[in-house]
């Protein structure tokens, strides 16, 4: 194996987020239209919330227990962006033409009281007054005890990770011995909560979790009378901790090739587009599966989504290298000494999302599939969220 094509475990005990700018409020602030396009012709669809940077699971591509360790520094309670502080900001995103609320983390479900911001976020609606698609993307540890409220709370879906059926292999996964059971009880729990269509993610890691990948199809097509939708998703070169490297990527192709010799498929549309699974049907009519291919074929070209930190910096990319301090226009005053209109934010926003040029992974494409990433400093899967 070629040095090249490792990214070195990164020590962040100490270290900030990456770097974020103060917004440019233009001078002349025009109302949202629910009409924004990037500087690539991509619309403002998608906004992905992360409310914790904390989680239970210590999942070795994502939160490595050598980095976050008991010496890692989390945010404090300060810093986090309160559900009023949210609800503001994702007010201004909908009017902007976002019709897609993701909560997430860290492990969304880890912060208190997160049914009270999901009531709150249900009220919302689009410029045309339909109700946001609100969903939550979590490792399923507490769901069992918590999808009933969830789903009163006004969430519509979810969608919980999970890298193995086979026990001993999952709790090697999430490093911190937690059990299969508890989260396919959770899933269970949402199903009957009527959180659906219910989405299941794997990671799926060459050497560590590839032979669970016929075991989790079988499991989900025969177990749910098709409600809930297995997707692999490829192991992705996101953040500077995880030890990433090329050759522990499985392509998507190869995955959907292994489950057709079992399961024969056939190709559906995209339902939406930016949509980022590929979907696939199985041909016995038990449901569908999804391919997130993340590493071997980029999304970015129809990318719509904007995703703001759980100290509200908005990023235009899960790799970017900076982010937008949103925070500040919420907290500071404005040099007038007055706090900062909605109208101004709004504006903000728009600005930044007009000149978003990011395409990261169609960059990362067009150079051999073994270099290393570009180097410098990067958002953790843990402090933005997927
Ligand atoms: N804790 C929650 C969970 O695990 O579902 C939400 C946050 S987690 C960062 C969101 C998603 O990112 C999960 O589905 C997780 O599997 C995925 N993820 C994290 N690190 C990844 C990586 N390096 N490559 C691909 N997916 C990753
Ligand atoms: Fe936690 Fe989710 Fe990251 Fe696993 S993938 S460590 S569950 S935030
Ligand atoms: Fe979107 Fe960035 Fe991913 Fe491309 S690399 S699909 S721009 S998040």
């Amino acid at each position: 194996m070629s040095e090249r094509n490792i990214i070195a475990i990164v020590d962040q005990r100490s270290a900030s987020a990456p770097p974020a700018t103060l917004p440019r409020i233009p001078e002349l602030p025009a109302a949202p239209t629910g009409l924004l396009s990037d500087g690539r012709g991509r619309p403002l669809h998608d906004l992905r919330i992360s409310v914790t940077d904390r989680c239970n699971f210590r999942c070795s591509y994502c939160m490595p227990k050598e980095v976050f360790d008991k010496h890692h520094q989390f945010l404090p309670q300060s810093a986090l962006l309160s559900f009023e502080e949210i609800l503001r900001l994702a007010r201004l995103f909908v009017a902007h033409g976002v019709h897609k609320i993701r909560l997430t983390g860290g492990e969304p479900l880890l912060r208190k009281h997160l049914e009270r911001l999901i009531e709150m976020l249900a009220t919302l609606r689009t410029p045309d007054g339909t109700a946001l698609d609100l969903t939550l993307t979590t490792n399923g540890s507490v769901l069992a005890r918590k999808a009933a409220a969830l789903k009163a709370a006004g969430l519509q879906r979810v969608t919980i990770s999970l890298d193995a059926m086979d026990d001993a292999i999952f709790r090697r996964m999430n490093d911190v011995d937690f059990p299969v059971a508890d989260v396919l009880a959770g899933i269970d729990a949402a199903v009957a909560a009527g959180l659906g269509p219910i989405k299941v993610n794997m990671v799926v890691k060459r050497g560590t979790n590839e032979q669970e990948i016929v075991p989790m199809a079988r499991h989900f097509r025969d177990h749910y009378g098709g409600q809930v939708v297995l997707r692999f998703i490829e192991y992705m070169d996101v953040g500077a901790t995880n030890g990433w490297r090329m050759d522990e990527v499985l392509p998507s192709a190869d995955v959907q090739r292994l489950i057709a010799q079992h399961f024969p498929l056939d190709a559906l549309e995209p339902s939406q587009p930016g949509e980022t699974a590929e979907r696939w049907r199985y041909r016995d009519g038990r449901g569908e599966v999804g391919f997130i291919s993340s590493v071997t074929q980029a999304f970015c070209g129809d990318c719509n989504r904007a995703r703001l930190s759980t100290e509200g910096q908005l990023y235009l990319c899960l790799f970017a290298q900076h982010g937008h301090d949103l925070r500040s226009l919420l907290r500071q005053p404005h040099p007038d000494g007055r706090p900062y209109r909605d109208d101004e934010i709004a504006a903000a926003i728009g600005l930044i999302w007009t000149q978003r040029d990011d395409r990261y992974s169609q960059l990362r494409a067009s150079q051999p599939m073994d270099s290393a990433s570009p180097s410098g400093r990067r958002i953790e899967m843990s402090y933005i969220g997927g």
